[in-house]
């Protein structure tokens, strides 16, 4: 149905929609990092009768199985009736969100506090992210290999770290700068400590600081040479709105679409073709690395299952690839009733109208963008009018406003058939993003026909 307002379809069904939800709340609460997403996703699926494919010997219809790889992505298959070379439906979603990076060598004293460096990550406005609560989440590998989940900041009873700002009384030259430049990249320190260990003479606050991470981690300083500590916003994901119509919290962008994605092939059983949800790292950044969009990671995982069918040539890999679908599930810029001069207002997209198809992203001249075939967009009109799915279309933003990125070009390599669709977000990449409710749950249900019935 197009550009409904879902509300209507779900008013006598709220309970399903809101215990939908608790769960999706809770995924977004515990999962911070891509590597915590990968492991929540792991049990999940095991729960769901997923085995890890490296345990299978041959394949056969109905198996469920799961590829992962280096903790930060992993691909789900559900096997179909159809031959693999007649081509998958696929969903696939990101599950790195913008933050700050501690750096390398990150902690350092300075008139008194422990601080510690950090590097944004993805595209975000530096001023959002100063004097909120922040948590540290990450691993530190050892030496040995061994390693070591560091989590501060994520329970109740933590403390949380964070980032300074000058008082309103001495900003007079501050607030002359533009936003952009109101707080510098190099100026997104955080805050570690005010205590001296006892006994020390030089740097003896930051000495307190290594001294907690001893003590509770048995990591030493040089060991954030080989670690990976995010810095994220702190606390769960809220209701949002008097009518808890919607969440707000961390991360939206994309595990919104990640946990949706997920849930519809883990309630899936013996489809057509084969169905597959991949969820990767590092698209925020241009989806680049051995565990971003544009690694073989994807094309390698479909060579080893096709391998277990005894069929190893690239022509059916490229077959493979070339007749299956994606759904490209990211989420979509919502209107913003307080900014409503950024958009299009009959091609933007509204929170609580559905899923959002986006025929293409991009910037400027749609730079950058899939731009989706329209006889791919009729079948999936088709089957979403067919099976009671609300549905909206959107760009994202005016033309020359901006624009954006996604995965969808890089499986579109691939000569297959591919559209972005997902879910409206205010507040994209700001530390507390919101989404309706009714979206997330409509989603779920447009990811789950698109698997069955496109
Ligand atoms: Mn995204
Ligand atoms: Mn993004």
């Amino acid at each position: 149905m197009y550009a409904k307002n879902v509300w209507e379809k779900y008013k006598d069904r709220l309970e399903d929609v809101m215990s939908f939800n608790e769960g999706y709340k809770n995924f977004i609460s515990q999962c911070k990092t891509e590597r915590l997403c990968v492991k929540e996703t792991i049990k999940l699926a095991k729960d769901n009768g997923f085995v890890d494919f490296y345990e299978l010997k041959e394949i056969h219809l109905g198996d469920k199985f799961y590829i992962e790889s280096m903790n930060k992505t992993i691909a789900l298959f559900v096997i179909g009736e159809k031959d693999l070379e007649e081509g998958m439906h696929i969903l696939g979603a990101h599950i790195d969100s913008p933050r700050m990076d501690l750096k390398q060598n990150p902690i350092y004293e300075k008139n008194h506090f422990a601080l510690a460096d950090t590097h944004y990550y993805g595209g975000i406005k530096k001023y959002q992210w100063v004097t909120i609560p922040l948590s540290l989440v990450g691993v530190v590998v050892k030496k040995d290999g061994s390693i070591i989940d560091v989590n501060i900041g994520e329970n109740e009873s933590d403390p949380v770290v964070g980032i300074s700002d000058l008082l309103v009384h001495l900003s007079a030259d501050q607030l002359k700068k533009s936003a952009s430049e109101v707080i510098p990249g190099e100026n997104l320190d955080v805050t570690l400590g005010s205590f001296p260990l006892e006994d020390e003479e030089k740097d003896a606050v930051k000495a307190n600081v290594l001294n907690i991470l001893k003590n509770k981690y048995d990591i030493e300083e040089e060991d954030f040479l080989s670690a990976e500590i995010e810095v994220v916003p702190s606390g769960r994901a809220r209701d949002y709105g008097l009518d808890r119509s919607m969440i707000m919290g961390y991360g939206h962008d994309d595990r919104v679409c990640a946990y949706t994605s997920l849930k519809a092939i883990l309630d899936i059983d013996s489809p057509k073709y084969t169905c597959c949800c991949v969820l990767v790292d590092k698209e925020e950044i241009g989806s680049v690395g051995a565990t971003g969009a544009q690694s073989l990671f994807f094309e390698n995982s479909i060579a080893e299952i096709l391998a277990l069918q005894n069929k190893t040539s690239l022509l059916s890999l490229r077959k493979t690839l070339m007749n299956s679908k994606m759904l490209s599930s990211d989420v979509s810029a919502g209107f913003d009733p307080l900014f409503p001069e950024v958009n299009d207002s009959k091609n933007a997209a509204y929170l609580g109208n559905g899923i959002v198809l986006n025929k293409y992203t991009g910037s400027r001249g749609k730079s950058g963008s899939n731009d989706a075939n329209p006889e791919f967009i009729a079948d999936i009109r088709n089957v979403f009018d067919g099976h009671d799915i609300y549905f909206q279309t959107a760009e994202l933003g005016k033309v020359d406003q901006g624009g954006g990125g996604t995965i969808a070009y890089i499986l579109g390599n691939y000569n297959m058939n591919v559209i972005d669709a997902g879910i409206a977000v205010l507040n994209m990449h700001a530390p507390c993003e919101i989404v309706s409710k009714l979206d997330v749950y409509e989603a779920y249900h447009a990811y789950k026909s698109f698997l069955l019935y496109i």
